[in-house]
């Protein structure tokens, strides 16, 4: 398990690289936010890293997800992972946002949970704000609608009540350069961007090709070893 001067200098590597990578795009690094991904890593190394000075972490399980927020306060938390509808309320109001979402009938389990009043808070709870997310690489192993049925779907989950629908999100298809999935994905969102001006993420990106999801216009990139070292089996 790192420890905290571990966990601190490795963020500031992170960042060092995230810079770096905005600034040979001409962007700026605030135009980038890190999640760090701390699935399989326990509440205490989250604790750790927020400690450290970081407040973006996400997870890609529910269970997990609940377990740990249960047990570390002040973290904005992000959901990664493939969503079943049925623990679509492990998830909905707990986290700022959803970047799976990937067919209509869980963007619309996710809006009736939202009006709902999120995690059984029974208050009124804002807009879940999400992402959709595309399979920008045709990769069968990968999660994400058809590139084809992207627009669609942005259409239909924009008309939800509960939901805000901000943007895409990808995982490109392993062992493969990446840059032209990235350089799609952008593509897509700056036409649907024109039509929809609330459509503005691009969350792409993990350790081993971060530096080229921002220089292909990631506003947010998600990273999990590169801040908390090799993750548990
Ligand atoms: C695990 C995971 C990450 C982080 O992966 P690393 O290689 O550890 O950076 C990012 N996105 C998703 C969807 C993940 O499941």
């Amino acid at each position: 398990m790192p420890v905290l001067s571990e966990l601190t200098s490795r963020l500031a590597a992170v960042d060092r690289r995230v810079t770096a990578a905005a600034e040979r795009a001409g962007r700026t690094r605030s135009a980038v936010t890190v999640v760090a991904v701390s699935k399989r890593f326990g509440a205490d190394v989250v604790r750790s890293a927020l400690r450290a000075g970081h407040t973006d972490f996400g997870e890609s399980r529910a269970q997990e997800l609940r377990r740990k927020a249960a047990s570390v306060g002040g973290v904005r938390w992000h959901f990664v992972g493939r969503l079943q509808r049925n623990k679509v309320s492990d998830v909905v109001g707990l986290v700022s946002l959803v970047h799976s979402v990937d067919r209509l009938e869980l963007a619309e389990a996710i809006a009736a949970q939202a009006r709902a009043g999120g995690t059984g808070t029974g208050t009124a709870t804002p807009d879940q704000r999400v992402l959709v997310q595309v399979n920008a690489g045709d990769d069968p192993r990968k999660g994400g609608c058809r590139v084809g049925d992207a627009a669609a779907l942005v259409a239909g989950v924009r008309e939800l009540d509960g939901l805000a629908c901000e943007g895409l999100m990808t995982v490109p298809p392993m062992g493969e350069d990446p840059r032209p999935v990235f350089a799609r994905l952008r593509g897509l969102r700056d036409d649907l961007r024109a039509r929809f001006p609330e459509v503005v993420q691009l969350s792409m990106g993990m350790t081993d090709d971060f530096e080229v999801a921002i220089e292909e216009g990631a506003t947010i990139v998600r990273v999990g070893e590169a801040i908390f070292g090799p993750r548990p089996a």
